[in-house]
């Protein structure tokens, strides 16, 4: 297999080639593994921060970095529907960031890790010559085949997602930029910086029955939709009208001249959960789910603006 081009999925799609998963487990291609364990299966996931990749370490604090490594891990959780059980921390520290910058750091890690009680039970730390790496790998639990996959989607099934999408891509412009800090540019950053996984969603959807294919949106839904169209082998189509925007996000679109839906859809890292399930749940479960588009049988993923198909050549977030 000739790497050249093929990105960062093309590497991915190369590794499994290697490692099929053995029978009766879940490998490469979902938010966790899932292995059977006695009663249940165990879920696994492992995500790495970078510096200059991720995070920038002066524009973002250490208790915010600390916060986010663990809260992108646990939204890989709650995308399975799971229950997460336990984490491990692997932290490469250059010199300038071994004193008070781990220990806020940790501060940040600990303070998510205390508000969903997720004991973190080891890891490895190391020096660095200059930036900071972060790998943090979670346990989790859920019952015999309850986990929620991204290749359950069937034709019919409404598309939803659990908010509000933009916000974060929006913080991101505000810091890269260093917009002035109004109310509705520091709500956008605290959405970039403290992510809310969304864990007790996550089990609701999964115990619901309701639910078909489920994932969280880390590289925007223009790019994470996608592996749900392929791992299902269906198509869809989104009405970008119905996309939940923040009125915050509004604003500040508006004055610097963007538009929120496409932020909403290319930005990434809102880590709400994206699934389908049967058009009108709305009222079947006890939080906020918006319906955002609809599975199709015709493949390819279609964008409609106020039911009038719109030409977008949106893609989410990729690294190489
Ligand atoms: P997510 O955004 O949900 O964390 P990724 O896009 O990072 O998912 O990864 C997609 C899938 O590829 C996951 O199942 C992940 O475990 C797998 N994967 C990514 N990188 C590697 C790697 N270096 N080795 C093995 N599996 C990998
Ligand atoms: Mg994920």
């Amino acid at each position: 297999m000739d790497l050249k081009n093929k990105g960062e999925f093309g590497f991915i799609d190369l590794i499994k080639e290697h490692f099929k998963a053995p029978e009766g487990m879940l490998g490469i291609g979902d938010d966790c593994a899932v292995m059977p364990c006695g009663e249940g299966e165990l879920i696994y996931s492992t995500d790495m921060l970078m510096e200059g990749v991720h995070f920038l370490r002066d524009a973002a604090s250490p208790e915010d970095i600390g916060w986010k490594s663990l809260a992108v891990n646990l939204s890989d959780i709650a995308a399975m529907g799971g229950v997460p059980q336990a984490t491990f921390l692997s932290i490469a520290l250059p010199k300038d960031a071994q004193g008070e910058w781990a220990e806020r750091f940790i501060e940040g890690y600990a303070g998510l890790s205390h508000m969903f009680n997720v004991p973190l039970l080891g890891g490895d730390t190391t020096s660095s010559l200059r930036d900071v790496a972060i790998n943090v790998g979670v346990l989790g639990r859920v019952p015999s085949g309850g986990g929620l996959r991204r290749s359950r989607a069937v034709a019919g099934q409404g598309i939803y997602v659990t908010g509000n999408l933009g916000d974060s891509a929006g913080g991101l412009k505000a810091i890269l930029n260093g917009w002035e800090n109004t109310p509705e540019v520091l709500s956008l950053i605290r959405a970039h910086h403290r992510p809310l996984p969304r864990i007790s969603e996550g089990r609701k959807l999964a115990g619901s029955g309701m639910v078909g294919a489920m994932m969280d949106i880390s590289d925007g839904i223009a790019s994470d939709l996608r592996h749900i169209l392929k791992a299902s082998g269906v198509g869809a189509e989104v009405y970008l009208d119905k996309i939940p925007v923040s009125e915050c996000l509004k604003t500040v679109c508006s004055r610097h001249g963007l538009q929120a839906e496409v932020l909403a859809v290319s930005g990434g890292e809102d880590y709400e959960l994206l699934f389908t399930a049967p058009q009108g749940i709305e009222d079947r479960l006890d939080f906020p789910v918006y319906q955002i588009g609809k599975i199709t049988s015709q493949p390819g993923l279609r964008w409609l603006m106020d039911a009038q198909e719109v030409d977008m050549d949106i893609t989410g977030y990729r690294h190489f």
